[in-house]
């Protein structure tokens, strides 16, 4: 009686483990071409199989030395692919877009308020244009040294959806932060890594948020109701 009793407890976990080490190579495998061809079939799916399985995923790719950034960047990339048409079906004034302090310049002169890096604008970064302009068309914009200040804006401010900016492990948690909080994350990849003085292509942040034809226009009619 109790032999085969622990004789079914066997054979279950032996099928849990096979059906795992199965599921981790073949979702791996998955990755793999999501990131070498920029196609993301069934992103639900995948996505969630990745998340219950990151941790074997990465040791299998570090087991066969690939970089397992590799996985965050997918999760980033799915993580887009399933939140961009919310994030575009909503209004400016509903969204919220967090850039990271590390964009400032290295001479900025603002302060750390609880919202955040006070801008002045003082025109040593891009980060006091761009928060003027999206601003001006709506949009709630955080300059933010860590994802704390997220939680605590999100609480306050309750936008339905955000555009969010940062390292590749920025991005990631700030969007596992997001979907705790049901509300849909962008992500945009900054294109050099560190701690001051880092570079975001502006073009495909302005592409992103939508803000390039709107913001001109807003800049038109406030040159214009100034004359
Ligand atoms: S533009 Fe704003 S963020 Fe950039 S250096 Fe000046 S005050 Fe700092």
């Amino acid at each position: 009686m109790f032999d085969s009793f622990y004789l079914v407890i066997g054979r279950i976990i032996v099928y849990f483990f096979l059906i795992t080490v199965v599921t981790t190579v073949f979702i791996a495998i998955f990755v793999i071409y999501s990131f070498r061809t920029g196609t993301f079939p069934f992103p639900n799916v995948v996505l969630s199989g990745i998340l219950v399985l990151e941790g074997s995923i990465k040791a299998l790719f570090r087991l066969f030395k690939v970089d397992d950034s590799i996985v965050d960047n997918v999760v980033i990339r799915l993580r887009n692919k399933v939140s961009l048409k919310r994030f575009e079906s909503l209004p400016f004034e509903k969204k919220a877009i967090f850039l990271p302090q590390c964009l400032r310049s290295v001479d900025c002169p603002a302060k750390l308020s609880p919202e955040g890096i006070q801008c002045i604008n003082c025109g040593r970064c891009n980060i006091g244009g761009a928060k003027k302009k999206l601003e001006s068309i709506g949009y709630m914009v955080f300059v933010v040294p860590g994802s704390s200040f997220i939680k605590r804006m999100m609480l306050k401010y309750k936008p339905e959806a955000i555009l969010g900016v940062g390292c590749i492990s920025e991005v990631k948690d700030g969007q596992d932060l997001c979907h705790r909080f049901g509300v849909p994350a962008v992500g945009i990849q900054l294109d050099t890594d560190g701690c001051i003085s880092t570079a975001l292509d502006w073009d495909v942040f302005y592409n992103t948020a939508k803000a390039y034809h709107t913001a001109a226009k807003a800049d038109k009619i406030a040159s214009e109701s100034s004359h």
